[in-house]
């Protein structure tokens, strides 16, 4: 049985001084039996990691670099992370890949700045390596839904990103179905349709790994989540929890969301 996990993720938002006090409210609040993280600015981290090392809400960083040291200007190394407290990381959310829906990142600037399937493969072994859990995200644009190919579109980002991975490696990690265009917009994917692509995404992780590897697997929903949408969203048979954004910085309506998959 899997155990749900709500992940907030606060992007650029909250000084020091803000990401502890909203910490503060939510582990002095939290209940139910799902799995919960945050996800802070790198500078919040090693604070917040600090205000929750007796509870077990984990941390987690918002991106990494996959080298474990050298001349990368304004990067961090999987072991900077794991030193600072970290025990979770995403990769590869649609606005770390430059995919921000409407605005396409042009190809010839990809190898710079934004991640493709190849450097998300990498950050994801690196990962691994130093024991902290991938939030993989996979989701397509709008563009790609209207043009019918939401699910050739998933199904590469999951191959390029679990390329050589081992599915004894990857059982502890989690995938975030987020289409592009219900992140921060307000829309979110319909319940029906959130669970069938989370469903063709546990049947690609099964052709990859085998059905055990992806039975294990928490698939999570993100895209704009919030208290009124999360207790439906959180109780189809293939969503296993949320990556939250914008609700997330609110620790109230966190904490309603993580009490909405305790069930
Ligand atoms: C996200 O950033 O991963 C996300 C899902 O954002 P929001 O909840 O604001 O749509």
């Amino acid at each position: 049985m899997r155990k749900k996990l709500v992940v907030g993720n606060w992007k650029m938002n909250m000084t020091r001084a803000e990401a502890n006090a909203c910490v503060e409210a939510i582990v002095n609040n939290v209940e139910g039996s799902a799995e919960v993280g945050i996800c802070p600015p790198y500078l919040a981290i090693n604070g917040v990691a600090k205000l929750l090392q007796h509870s077990d809400i984990m941390v987690g960083a918002q991106n990494v670099f996959w080298k474990e040291s050298g001349a990368f200007t304004g990067l961090l190394s999987p072991n900077m992370i794991a030193d600072a407290g970290c025990q979770l990381c995403i990769v590869g959310h649609s606005e770390t890949r430059g995919r921000f829906g409407k605005v396409e990142v042009d190809a010839s600037t990809l190898g710079y700045f934004a991640e493709t399937d190849h450097t998300v493969n990498l950050k994801i072994k690196a990962l691994i390596y130093q024991s902290i859990i991938p939030i993989l995200c996979v989701g397509e644009t709008l563009a790609e839904r209207e043009a019918g190919q939401t699910d050739d579109v998933i199904a590469r980002q999951l191959k390029g990103a679990l390329d050589g991975v081992e599915g004894v490696e990857f059982m502890t990690g989690v995938v975030a179905y987020e289409p592009v265009w219900a992140i921060g917009t307000g829309k979110t994917c319909d319940t029906p349709e959130a669970e069938r692509v989370c469903g063709f995404i546990r049947a690609e992780l099964a052709e990859i790994f085998s059905w055990d590897v992806a039975n294990a697997i928490r698939i999570q929903y993100g895209g704009s989540v919030k208290a009124s949408n999360a207790r439906e969203l959180f109780t189809q048979p293939n969503i296993d929890g949320g990556l939250v954004g914008g609700a997330s910085l609110n620790p109230q309506e966190f904490l309603q969301i993580v009490r909405a998959a305790s069930h």
